[in-house]
Formats: C-alpha cells, sequence, structure tokens
C-alpha cells in the first residue's frame, strides 16, 4: 500500500481528560467548546449520571438539553441526531454512554457541522478518541467505517463510572485493547496505512506497544478492584490503556486481523449480543494463529485473556467448528475489499481463514486444560449487538 509520496501522520482529540469524579468539571471543560450543547444518552447511562452531568453544566452556566440514543448506531439514527441538532440549534454534542452512543454521536456532530465531545460510562472500547464510527445495520451487523476529518474536541472519562460498572465492561475493553499491538505492529511490518491516512508515525506504534505492557501489568488487580467498585491506580492505568493508549495506537498504529475478524463475526447472528472487544479477543488470537507466531507467546494469550473473562474459543461467541457455512460468511465478510485484513504483511484466503478459526477452539481448550483454567462455557445469542 506504501507509495514512494507516502506520508506519516498521527492524529488526536484536543484534550484528553481522566479521573475520579472528573464528570463533575464536565461543564467547565465544556464551556470552552459551545453554548448550547446537545447531551444524547440511553435511559440506563443518563439515569446514572444524568443528574451529576447536569449540576456540572449549571454549574458553568451552561444549558441542559437530553436527547434519548436509541442504542444502535444505524445510519437512520446518525440522521436522526442531525435532525435534533438542527432542530435545537445545539453548537456541541455530546455522547454519554459506550462505544454504540460514541459512534452515533460523533456521527452526527460531523454531518451537522458542530463539534462533538465523548464522556464514556465505561472503559469497554477504544471508540471515544478516533476520528472515525463504526455504523452498523439494524440488526448489529457491521455496515461501514465512517471517517471524519477531526478527533472529538474533548473526552473525558470519569474512572469512577468504571469502577461502578460491571467488571465485565472493563474487560471487554481489555480485549479490543490487547488487539492494538498485535494489528499495529502488523500494519508496521506492512508499511500499510492506518486509519488516519497514511503511515504509522514512530508514536502511533509506540502508544500502540505501550497500552500492550500497561494492560499486561495492571489488568488483572485493576478487575479486581472494579469487582468492588474501587478506584485504584492499577484502574487509573488500565482505563487510559484501554481508551486513550489504544484509542491513539489503533488509530494511528494500524488495524489489521483482527478488527476484520471482529467484522466478519457480526455477519454470523450467533455471535449477537456480545461486545465488541469480546468479538476482537477471537480476531486476535486467530491474528496470532494466521501470523504463525511462536507457540510460547499464543499459549500466553490465551491463558491472559480466559483469566481476564475474555473468548478465546469459538465455543464462546456461539459458533462451533461444525458451523462450516457460518465461518465461511464470517471469513469471506473478514476479507472483502478494503477490509483491514489486507493491512497484513502477506495475503489471507477465506479458506485460510476459516481453517485458522477451527483451529482456536482445540488449541485453546488444550492450553486452558493444561493451565488448569476453566473450560469455555457455550454462549447462546439473546440480543442485539453493541458495539
Ligand atoms: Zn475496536
Amino acid at each position: 500500500m506504501a507509495a514512494s509520496s507516502a506520508i506519516r501522520t498521527i492524529i488526536s482529540p484536543g484534550r484528553y481528560v481522566q479521573g475520579k469524579g472528573a464528570l463533575s468539571r464536565l461543564g467547565e471543560f465544556l464551556a470552552p467548546l459551545g453554548k448550547t450543547p446537545l447531551l444524547v444518552s440511553d435511559d440506563v447511562v443518563w439515569g446514572i449520571l444524568g443528574q451529576r452531568a447536569t449540576d456540572s453544566l449549571r454549574a458553568a452556566q451552561l444549558p441542559v438539553t437530553r436527547e434519548r440514543f436509541g442504542g444502535i448506531p444505524t445510519a437512520a439514527e446518525v440522521t436522526r441526531l442531525v435532525g435534533v441538532i438542527e432542530r435545537t440549534g445545539a453548537d456541541v454534542i455530546v455522547a454519554l454512554g459506550g462505544g454504540s452512543a460514541m459512534d452515533a454521536v460523533k456521527a452526527a456532530g460531523f454531518l451537522a457541522g458542530i463539534r462533538w465531545v465523548t464522556v464514556p460510562s465505561v472503559a469497554s472500547t477504544d471508540a471515544p478518541t478516533s476520528a472515525l464510527s463504526v455504523i452498523y445495520t439494524a440488526d448489529g451487523a457491521f455496515e461501514e467505517y465512517r471517517f471524519f476529518p477531526k478527533n472529538p474536541d474533548l473526552v473525558l472519562m470519569d474512572t469512577q463510572l468504571v469502577a461502578d460498572a460491571p467488571a465485565a465492561f472493563l474487560a471487554a475493553g481489555v480485549g479490543d485493547a490487547l488487539a492494538t499491538w498485535l494489528e499495529a505492529r502488523a500494519t508496521r511490518q506492512a508499511h500499510a496505512n492506518t486509519m488516519a491516512g497514511g503511515l504509522p508515525t514512530l508514536a502511533g506504534t509506540a502508544l500502540a506497544e505501550l497500552s500492550w505492557g500497561v494492560i499486561w501489568d495492571n489488568a488483572l488487580p485493576a478487575l479486581d478492584a472494579v469487582r468492588d467498585h474501587q478506584v485504584t491506580p492499577a484502574v487509573e492505568k488500565l482505563v487510559e490503556a484501554n481508551t486513550l493508549l489504544s484509542g491513539l495506537g489503533f488509530e494511528s498504529g494500524g488495524l489489521a486481523a483482527a478488527h476484520a475478524i471482529h467484522n466478519g463475526l457480526t455477519a454470523a447472528h450467533q455471535t449477537h449480543g456480545l461486545a465488541h472487544g469480546q468479538k476482537v479477543n477471537i480476531g486476535s488470537v486467530t491474528q496470532l494463529v494466521l501470523e504463525g507466531a511462536p507457540t510460547q507467546e499464543i499459549r500466553d494469550f490465551i491463558e491472559f485473556t480466559t483469566r481476564v473473562g475474555l473468548p478465546n474459543t469459538l465455543t464462546e461467541v456461539g459458533l462451533s467448528v461444525d458451523d462450516e457455512d457460518d465461518l465461511r460468511r464470517v471469513a469471506e465478510a473478514a476479507t472483502v475489499p478494503g477490509e483491514t485484513i489486507h493491512n497484513m504483511p502477506f495475503d489471507i484466503t477465506p479458506d485460510e481463514l476459516v481453517s485458522a478459526l477451527k483451529s482456536i477452539e482445540r488449541f485453546s481448550r488444550t492450553v486452558r486444560s493444561e493451565a488448569h483454567l476453566p473450560a469455555p462455557v457455550q454462549y447462546v445469542a439473546h440480543q442485539v449487538d453493541t458495539h
């Protein structure tokens, strides 16, 4: 993909703010960005943080207007939010919630020509910092990436919200963030372009690698702390790795096979209802297999992600080695032209991908059994997909 006129580039949000109780300072950081903010969140998230967000905006003399988020970042939901922006005269749109709300809000803010801000309620994806959205169909299948000329003006991450939420969200964020280094490493090797629209800078690749190290050092104690709703230094580090380091690292370091396999998995209805980072982890294990990575490296990855609580077998994402047609559909979707799997330093055919996907079932079971870790539990889809 490299050309003689190739450029290197890194992009980032205007400001990243993180800390316990940071939500109480939302108004202060929002005031320089706009006078008529539009807050977007679903009812569950608004019930948790609506009062604190309202108090913070009032303290900064900002009006409080809130719109309910529909739940899935579809093209129709984005268009609807653009209409709300126009009707309310908002000059900055603020997503409060998870990756889905942020994807819809970023896309709507761009189309309406106003600023956009993300306030994650969980650290479950690296969506908050990026200048792109993932758009899904109404039933939760990957539809397209949309790219914007800039990142959010502000990303405000309250670590107490992360600690108050179920630890499963943080674990999913670890799955999304672990892929960052694997994919950035492959992108660098292939001299391929990143989501930021150029070759990776040393900085982008370094942030991806830093994210990886911070996660291996802090994820297990951080998850335990969050199970007791405590914010510890390990939690602060893990939240930054999941959100800022992985966010900049994936966007300006490059995506490769793991995220393409995630996108392919959304084509199988059996996986619907799983978190983005859970499906990405299947992509990471499969990417390591495709790379022919050293056995010890794959073993370590399977053991660690099992301890984190992430899936690394087909069983745990509702599939089996006998689902030939479904696995073929996943592999076809993951390898369509334009998918990031083509950033790998070698070609991957759908056949090779089906074999790699099937292979992780037995190998992960073996590694887990030898390490005295729990056997996989069958996943049964029960609801629509969330990013
Ligand atoms: Zn991701």
